[in-house]
């Protein structure tokens, strides 16, 4: 009886989850396909963590592994535009990827001001240049 019961309690978990929504498998998050500023949401705009489903273009889906895509750094086009560069957890492929209109500004800054914060010389070895 309470078997049932689970079942019924998650009804769009794993494959059978709908096709305009997927879950974030960093956070757990239910993420809808739908973004502001983007035509193919290919991350969690909670925490950033991708899946590596994209092998030559953005939407195409022909990776096969699957795996869990982690967000390792910005990088700003000529326009101004923000991307976010993924390493894929499983088989160290990289991409790059738009931001949308409602990723967390917080983890985007926080990842933007991240080589400032650990620097590989003594930042007052500037104030002498
Ligand atoms: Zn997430
Ligand atoms: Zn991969």
């Amino acid at each position: 009886m309470s078997r049932r019961r689970d079942e019924r309690a998650r009804p769009r978990s794993g494959r059978n989850a709908s096709a305009d929504a997927f879950r974030c498998l960093h956070c757990r998050l239910d993420v809808p396909m739908s973004a502001p500023g983007t035509r193919h949401r290919n991350h969690c705009p909670n925490c950033l963590y991708s899946r590596h489903v994209d092998r030559d273009v953005p939407g195409d889906r022909a990776a096969e592994c699957g795996a869990r895509m982690e967000p390792i750094a910005i990088s700003v086009r000529g326009d101004g535009e923000w991307v976010i560069i993924h390493r894929c957890t499983a088989c160290d492929e990289l991409g790059a990827n738009r931001t949308a209109g409602d990723d967390n500004p917080l983890v985007l800054v926080r990842m933007a001001a991240r080589p400032l914060a650990a620097p590989p010389f003594p930042l007052e070895r500037l104030a002498a240049l």
